[in-house]
């Protein structure tokens, strides 16, 4: 049995990002410091910043006056803002900076006076962030929807939250631009969500079974999902070999595995160690090398070689 794993996976640079933030905050200012929502969509990665001293709350009013508060990866809208500051906490900002990009084409484009549509999910922390940052008719390309009865000539600007499924997402896109060809049209979905779903989209091309390695709350995990499913290959999302049903491998030659933008490496390698396959082979487009600067105020505590790198010591079999 070979497996075939997708490049890239795992880790995006917005949630080396965060979970550096986390860390060298808790070095900065001392244990407990609190973090907004999940840091990042992950029950290890939670459990391991907590076990260092973060304390995971829902709402910032949960947070004791006058503590530290980092915000997490998915974007806050302004009202968190406005609560720290109301109870003195010191905040430090995980946003990925490709989510703080779409909370400001939000604010461009209705200062410009257009109508803003988001395509994305209902209730996704994202979602909460961004529709916080200007008016907006939210919709979601699962589902079957229309836009409010504006008239064909009315401006909109259409936005996406960064981790939809791309196909799925162009298609909705091109029903918007059938009503309202001039509509502007924003390419939100992240290069980390569209890298890794076109290696899932080889992955599925080659292999008989897809096993997506992440948790069931996050985003771009389910989609990398959907890719292969859509493909016609049989996947789980599971978070690690606790999950993995053997009865899923039997009579398969070629596995393909990948996983989401926020799994730690260390999830993935012990699924592989789990099956123990005799070859493993790379399959994709290949790692990325985008970074994002540690905020200015954590820049003081920056020391070298903080930043890991996703493919630490898979051993492979080069089949290109
Ligand atoms: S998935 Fe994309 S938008 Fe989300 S944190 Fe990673 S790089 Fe940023």
């Amino acid at each position: 049995m070979d497996v075939y794993l997708a490049s890239p996976r795992g880790f995006c640079a917005g949630v080396d990002l965060a979970v550096d933030i986390v860390d060298l905050a808790i070095q900065k200012y001392g244990a407990p410091v609190y973090v907004k929502h999940q840091i990042v969509h992950n029950p290890k990665v939670v459990a391991d910043v907590e076990a260092k001293g973060a304390i995971t709350v829902e709402k910032v009013e949960e947070v004791p006056e006058g503590a530290v508060v980092v915000f997490s990866a998915h974007g806050s809208p302004p009202s968190d803002y406005a609560t720290a500051k109301q109870r003195g906490l010191t905040v430090l900002d995980a946003t990925c900076p490709l989510v703080t990009r779409v909370h400001n084409e939000a604010k461009k484009y209705t200062k410009e006076g257009k109508k803003i549509v988001l395509v994305g999910h209902v209730g996704h922390q994202e979602v909460i962030g961004t529709t916080g940052q200007a008016d907006m008719t939210l919709i979601d390309e699962r589902e079957d929807w229309d836009l409010p009865h504006w008239n064909k000539d009315t401006e909109i600007a259409v936005l996406t939250q960064t981790t939809l499924s791309v196909n799925d997402t162009a298609l909705a896109i091109s029903k918007i631009k059938k009503s309202h060809p001039n509509a502007v049209i924003r390419d939100d979905i992240c290069y980390a969500t569209t890298n890794r779903q076109a290696a899932a989209t080889e992955l599925a091309d080659i292999t008989e079974l897809v096993l997506v390695i992440g948790a069931q709350s996050s985003s771009n995990c389910n989609r990398l999902k959907d890719v292969a499913i859509k493909k016609g290959v049989p996947a789980h999302l599971i978070n690690g070999p606790e999950e993995l049903d053997l009865s899923w491998l039997q009579g398969i030659e070629k596995i393909g595995i990948t996983s989401g933008a926020s799994t730690p490496e260390k999830q993935v390698k012990a699924v592989i160690e789990a099956i123990s396959p005799e070859n493993v082979y790379r399959v994709g487009p290949g790692e990325e090398s985008i970074t994002f600067a540690i905020p200015r105020n954590l820049r003081d505590m920056v020391g070298n070689g903080i930043r890991s790198s996703s493919e630490d010591d898979i051993i492979f079999n080069e089949n290109n």
